[in-house]
Order: C-alpha cells, then sequence, then structure tokens
C-alpha cells in the first residue's frame, strides 16, 4: 500500500494527479496519460510548457549568480525586466516592485498606499481605509484576503482580517445589470454607489479604490463594461484617492493587450501583476508604481518601507524577462486576440444553447462559461452540488483529458457556478477547436450525470 502524502494538499483525502513532464500546451502525467492545459493552471502558463528559450535562460542565470539580497545588489536580469515593465507603460508608471506572488504584490500596494498618504508632508494622514469590491479575488495573505470579497475564502478568517476594508458591487453585466439597462446607466449606477461609500466612509479617511478589470477566480472571468474603469478613477479622483488595478489574473497579455487598463486607456495609480509576468516558470509578480507615489517617496523618507528576502530574486527575474521578450518577439498579443476570436466563437457556438449555460464571457484568451439551474431566472444550482468543480474533475479524467478550471462564484447570493479557460499566448486554432470540443463534451456529460 502507498503511504499516505506527506503534503498538506488542498483536499487532505484526495491527492492530485502526479505529474512527470510538460510540453507546449500539454501536460504528462506519470501513469504516461496526457492531459491538454486549457487553464495554464489559474491562467498562469502563458507560454505553455517548457519553452526553451526560457529555461536557457533561467539555467544561465542559476549558474551565474543564484541569489543575492536586493538591498544590496541588483543584476542585469532584474534592471531589464523592471525598465521593460515601465517603458510597457508608456512611461507611465514610473517604477517597478518585484515580488514572489500575486498576494505579495496587493500586501506592497496596500502599504505603499498608506505610506504615499504619510510622504505627502502629512503624518497625522487620517487615509487608512480602503474600498474593494464583493465577489473579487486579490490573494490569500491576511492584507490581500481583507481586500477581496471572495466569502468562502474569507469565511474562516473573518474575524482576524483587517477592519478597514469595505466593499462595493463589482461590474457583472450578467448578474449585476438591470432589464433594460444600458452600459452607461450601469455604469453610472456602480459609480454613485462608489461615490456614495466615499462619502459614508469620510473621503479623507479612504487611501485607495482596487479592482479588477476583469474578475478572475471570485466570479469566472467577468469583463467590466466599457466605461467602468474610467468613471470609477473619477469617483478616486474626486476624492483624492488612489486607484489601483489588479492585473494579476488579467493582465499581461492574457486579456489581448500587455495591460488590461490600456484597453479603456484609464492608467492608475498602482498595479500589481502576476500570472503571465513568469508564465510560471519561477514564482514571480509585480507592483507597478505610478509617478506622484514615486515622487512623494523621492520628496519625502526617500524609501519604501517594505521588502521580502526573495524580491527581485535572480532567477525568476531571467524566467520574467525571457519570458516577455518571447511574448514580444513572436507578436504573441496578436495571436492572443486572434485565437481568443477563435474560442469566442467556438464556445458560443457549442455552448450557447445548452439550458444549464447561462453567460459565455471574455477576453483575449480568458473565457469563463457560467452555469444555471435555469436559464430565464438565472437561478444557480445548488452549491453543495459543485458543478464547476465536477466539470473540472470529469475533464481530467479518461477519455477526456483536459484540464478546466472550475469554480464557484460567492457572496451576496450570488452562488453562480463557472469554469474558466485561459490557454497559452502560443496556443493555435487546431488546439482551440479541440479545447472547445472538449470542453462542449464534458459539460454535456457532467449534466447527464447530475440531472
Ligand atoms: N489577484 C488576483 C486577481 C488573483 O487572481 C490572484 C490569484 O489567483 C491573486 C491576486 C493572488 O495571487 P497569488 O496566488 O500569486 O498570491
Amino acid at each position: 500500500m502507498t503511504p499516505p502524502s506527506a503534503v498538506l494538499h488542498r483536499h487532505l483525502h484526495r491527492v492530485p494527479y502526479l505529474a512527470s513532464s510538460g510540453k507546449g500546451s500539454y501536460i504528462t502525467l506519470e501513469d504516461g496519460r496526457r492531459i491538454l492545459d486549457a487553464t495554464g493552471g489559474a491562467a498562469v502558463s502563458c507560454l505553455g510548457h517548457g519553452h526553451e528559450s526560457v529555461t536557457q535562460a533561467m539555467v544561465s542565470q542559476i549558474t551565474q549568480l543564484s541569489y543575492c539580497h536586493t538591498a544590496f545588489f541588483s543584476i542585469k536580469p532584474f534592471e531589464e525586466l523592471a525598465a521593460f515593465l515601465r517603458d510597457s507603460t508608456g512611461g507611465r508608471m514610473s517604477k517597478v516592485y518585484i515580488v514572489g506572488s500575486g498576494s505579495e504584490a496587493m500586501e506592497a500596494a496596500m502599504k505603499l498606499a498608506r505610506q504615499y498618504y504619510l510622504e505627502l508632508d502629512n503624518p497625522q494622514s487620517q487615509r487608512t481605509r480602503f474600498i474593494a469590491r464583493k465577489q473579487s479575488y486579490h490573494g490569500i495573505t491576511l492584507g490581500a484576503l481583507s481586500m477581496g470579497g471572495h466569502t468562502f475564502r474569507r469565511q474562516p478568517f473573518e474575524p482576524i482580517l483587517l477592519p478597514n476594508v469595505s466593499h462595493v458591487s463589482p461590474c457583472n453585466a450578467y448578474r449585476g445589470r438591470r432589464d433594460g439597462e444600458s452600459d452607461a446607466d450601469y455604469v453610472a449606477r456602480l459609480a454613485d454607489e462608489l461615490d456614495g461609500e466615499f462619502r459614508r466612509l469620510g473621503p479623507e479617511t479612504v487611501c485607495a479604490f482596487v479592482a479588477e478589470p476583469v474578475v478572475g477566480a471570485a466570479l469566472g472571468c467577468v469583463p467590466s463594461v466599457p466605461g467602468y474603469l474610467t468613471a470609477m478613477k473619477s469617483v478616486c479622483d474626486k476624492y483624492g484617492a488612489l486607484f489601483i488595478l489588479d492585473e494579476v489574473m488579467s493582465g499581461m497579455g492574457r486579456c489581448g493587450t500587455l495591460h488590461t487598463w490600456e484597453q479603456e486607456d484609464v492608467v492608475p495609480d498602482m498595479q500589481t501583476i502576476g500570472k503571465g509576468l513568469g508564465g510560471g516558470y519561477a514564482p514571480v509578480a509585480g507592483l507597478l508604481i505610478g509617478e506622484k507615489i514615486v515622487n512623494a517617496l523621492d520628496k519625502g523618507t526617500g524609501s519604501f518601507r517594505h521588502g521580502h528576502t526573495y524580491q527581485g530574486h535572480p532567477v525568476s527575474s531571467a524566467a520574467a524577462l525571457a519570458v516577455q521578450k518571447v511574448i514580444q518577439g513572436e507578436n504573441l498579443l496578436e495571436n492572443v486576440r486572434k485565437m481568443g476570436d477563435v474560442l469566442q466563437s467556438e464556445l458560443k457556438m457549442r455552448l450557447s444553447s445548452h439550458p444549464h449555460v447561462g453567460d459565455i464571457r471574455g477576453k483575449g484568451l480568458f473565457w469563463g462559461i457560467e452555469f444555471v439551474k435555469n436559464k430565464i431566472t438565472k437561478e444557480p444550482f445548488d452549491p453543495s452540488l459543485g458543478i464547476g468543480y465536477k466539470i473540472q474533475d470529469k475533464g481530467l479524467t479518461p477519455p477526456y483529458g483536459i484540464s478546466i478550471y472550475g469554480g464557484q462564484g460567492t457572496a451576496d447570493g450570488i452562488q453562480g457556478d463557472h469554469v474558466l479557460l485561459a490557454p497559452p499566448y502560443n496556443t493555435t486554432k487546431e488546439e482551440i477547436v479541440l479545447i472547445a470540443e472538449l470542453v462542449q463534451r464534458v459539460v454535456e456529460d457532467t449534466f447527464t450525470e447530475v440531472e
């Protein structure tokens, strides 16, 4: 008998499949089975697996210098990566802070937001509060979890979460827009709600408003409607608060432009990035910081009071730099947009008429499908059925062999099950069609079993 796993897996009594290798869009299991990786984990593997120029850059870096502390040393790939990221914003972000995970990036954003107001020649600043959104996810550490509105992940820890974060409605056209309401009216209503929350809290007490431009894990890929980000930024500007975008999942090319905010030409004061930055080759994430914050630091204490042992890690920096060079060099953002269109039409053609598919939405190569019990009323399934997770599990079993990211919306009575799809940026039309075919089969077969 095999001894029980020593790993504290997510589910104590369910050890995940043992994976042994990966190439391109496929992961091979220890038993030889190949799995089509249609999600790159949680929208991480933007170049697929085993990309040679990335692995070579990492090997070269680790042989030259495996580690150094960023308080004492900098290294070329770290400097080059930061310069690349700054320049990718057209200089609208002026400094870059590189860490190991999206949660760390969010913690850094929160602390820097607070420090910014102290640096503005105001040691007595009352700005200590944050406004975030319900049905959002910003990470798992206590600060980041406090920002998120993912009820299921927050629930056991509620008593130890930060008390200075409040949550307004997200922009969720499928669930939140009223019948007959235009995009403009919906946006105006959400802006009004945010304005009201500022006034309720006292605008002079708020550091920042934080939002994902496309909600990932909490809702199953929900893009905000046109005009939303601009309207939210105006409310922040009106009250002198910072506008922070969490692009950890939706950014770095996933939605067809390197930064999702480029599509609405609205520039955040700070922006977190993660998954697509290093494509899973190394743990790496970052915080892009706008000029006014950097200037305040510059004129003030001159240092950010924050730091991690592994920030700007040499191998992570080399991996991320190599990933970004491939994306740029191979013009992969165009492929994201083209293949995204194919994925959209394949999914809609195959699944729109399914009696339990309520909504198919996304951008670029980031797509979500929401399942409902009743298509007319949008009534969700009983959450205990775990439809999204059932689809994820079935996908991994023979004969399907596809990795689909299943989830469940949480908060405010919204319990819609969903799945996420996030193929690599260098995918092909054949792969996209195969993904759509397999998703269709897995979804249909799951519902045949459930009903
Ligand atoms: N922010 C968003 C939008 C995310 O989707 C995630 C992770 O899924 C995070 C932050 C946290 O990132 P990490 O899991 O790397 O800590």
